[in-house]
């Protein structure tokens, strides 16, 4: 007895068992009901997705005894006749191997008759961007004014290729790609009524290696089958694939930094005979599917990912220690990396080059963590404001006048009010800063170059006069942008239209130089002992590589 491969005997026979492709069958199935079923389609898609079999399905509805029907009964004569392929009405043609204006003109005169056993006669041209451009103005004649008893379905793997003046001409139908978590329920489903015994790791396997094509994946279902394969070990060596758990192993081995680890795995996968260019590109695959994972969380990443259920209970610990941004430039790293492996010829190099350097990438902290660590560090700075240490710092140090007094919450000692409209103290310059702070941090955080405020509101104006000391914060503070931010932020804050002018302290606008001697020594030595800077080094998790002291020219 000869063996039917799972692809044909499981091609789907109506519209209810096409899998993926509801989009289609659906209006496909109300047209019919309507009567308004178009005399041209065009149905568009990758190879193995159901173009052809929907095509039949169609022409048998339409056909079928009982119909035109939303499904065909599969049992009339019309019916078995088309599945027969014996059917002088419903001809299936190759555009890749009829491709001339030959086929094309017999097709024509065809057309003209009445059909023999059928209602109507339905062309399906397979591989319809195969035929030349006179069998395609051929058509078009046909194509303009179909006869009431004849259906063309130009099937086609590159609509792109159909010329414009048909596609105009048709209904275009784009059949998808299955996604891997649709493909492998299906593949759930055949191999349960098949009595296959394959377990879902296996078929997750297939539905990712198929690339959402549903022949595809039924091939391989029939190849691991063949093998025997009752494990994913055996799956893997039947396809020459590398399993999810190789993968699973390589990700947490990456987020470990456990370099000794990454390179055992590609020895490995290397032992087992598989193209490294495959594995990376799975391999990208896959933190795709992570980055997927930590972004929606483990409980919504179904159906948008391909990995089964013992990978995520194993990643999700691991995920948990890689912040989002890491994984993100780990995935931009190996999708950076995987043209450079296709092309050289030393492949296994370049991977591990690659991976080595994703080992360190999970340390990368996302500039938003950065400045969320900043933020702790200027509550930390509130506890030290004893008058010791300030965030103008070294400035301070050397200059002990009283309007140099520093840090917001100094300066709001400063404000002056003119008509007491702001002598609440929920509106000093300190509150200011903190609200700043809540909306921005970065900007908060330039304040901290105001060594002085003056505050004034006249006729329902505020003028703010900040003071600053030279530096990068003063800098930045006096870029357009940040300016105009800062000023909105202003008026919202004390109610009324605010003009903010930040400008360098008078000593300061001197030059600035570099202090030495015994005097910058001894605030060298201060400055390691500040509060301050002991927090900034156990935030950051650093140590002090330079200390510069600036002072003022004089
Ligand atoms: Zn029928």
């Amino acid at each position: 007895m000869s063996y039917l491969v799972l692809a044909r005997k499981w091609r789907p026979q109506t519209f209810d068992e096409v899998a993926g492709q509801r989009h289609v069958t659906q209006t496909l199935q109300n047209a019919i009901e309507m009567g308004r079923l178009a005399h041209a389609l065009i149905f568009s898609g990758v190879r193995g997705v159901g173009k052809t079999s929907v095509a039949r399905i169609l022409a048998r509805a339409i056909n079928c005894a009982d119909g035109p029907a939303r499904n065909p009964c599969n049992k009339c004569a019309p019916c078995l006749e088309i599945t027969q392929g014996r059917s002088a009405d419903v001809q299936e043609i190759d555009a890749a191997s009829n491709r001339g204006i030959d086929e094309i003109r017999l097709l024509r005169e065809n057309c003209r008759f009445r059909p023999s056993l059928c209602r109507c006669r339905v062309y399906i041209i397979d591989e319809a961007h195969m035929l030349t451009k006179e069998a395609f103005n051929a058509l078009l004649k046909t194509l303009e004014e179909p006869p009431d008893h004849v259906y063309f379905i130009l099937a086609t793997t590159e609509p792109q290729k159909i010329p414009v003046t048909i596609h105009s001409r048709c209904q275009h139908h784009a059949f998808r790609r299955l996604s891997a978590a649709g493909l492998a329920e299906h593949l759930d489903k055949i191999v349960h009524a098949e009595a296959l015994g394959l377990d879902r790791n296996i078929t997750t396997l297939l539905a990712r290696q198929a690339g959402g094509s549903v022949r595809d994946a039924l091939s391989l279902l029939d190849q691991v089958v063949a093998f025997g394969a009752a494990s994913l070990k055996d799956a893997c060596e039947a396809l020459g694939v590398i399993s999810s758990q190789v993968l699973c192993g390589m990700a947490k081995a990456v987020m470990e930094g456990d370099i000794h680890a990454v390179l055992a795995i590609i020895d490995e996968v290397q032992g087992y005979g598989v193209d490294l260019r495959h594995f990376a590109s799975d391999l990208a695959l896959y933190f795709r599917d992570l980055l997927v994972l930590k972004g929606v969380g483990p409980a919504r990443a179904g159906g948008l990912v391909a990995l089964d259920e013992e990978d995520l209970k194993d990643l999700g610990q691991v995920l948990s220690g890689v912040s989002r941004h890491a994984l993100l430039q780990m995935l931009d790293a190996l999708v950076k990396g995987l043209d450079g492996i296709a092309k050289t010829s030393t492949p296994r190099m370049s991977l591990e080059i690659i991976l080595m350097r994703l080992c360190h990438m999970r340390e990368v902290v996302g500039i938003d963590e950065v400045l969320k660590r900043l933020g702790e560090m200027s509550h930390a700075e509130g506890a030290f404001s004893d008058g010791q240490v300030s965030s103008t710092g070294c400035s301070k140090c050397q200059e002990p006048a009283a309007s140099a007094s520093a840090g917001p919450e100094a300066a709001a000692s400063e404000v002056i009010f003119s008509d007491g409209t702001y002598a609440s103290p929920d509106k000093s310059w300190g509150n200011f800063c903190r609200f700043v702070a809540k909306k921005r941090p970065s900007l908060a955080s330039m304040l901290e170059c105001c060594i002085g405020t003056d505050i004034r509101v006249d006729s329902g104006r505020c003028a703010i006069r900040l003071t600053c000391s030279p530096g990068m914060h003063y800098d930045l503070l006096r870029e357009r942008d940040n300016q105009a931010c800062l000023g909105g932020f202003a008026e919202e804050f004390y109610g009324v239209p605010v003009d903010l002018v930040a400008e360098l302290s008078k000593e300061a606008s001197a030059d600035v130089c570099l202090s030495s001697g015994k005097k910058s020594s001894q605030d060298r030595d201060d400055l390691m002992q500040s509060p301050l800077v002991k927090e900034a080094m156990k935030v950051f998790d650093a140590r002090v590589a330079d200390v510069k002291i600036f002072s003022r020219g004089k």
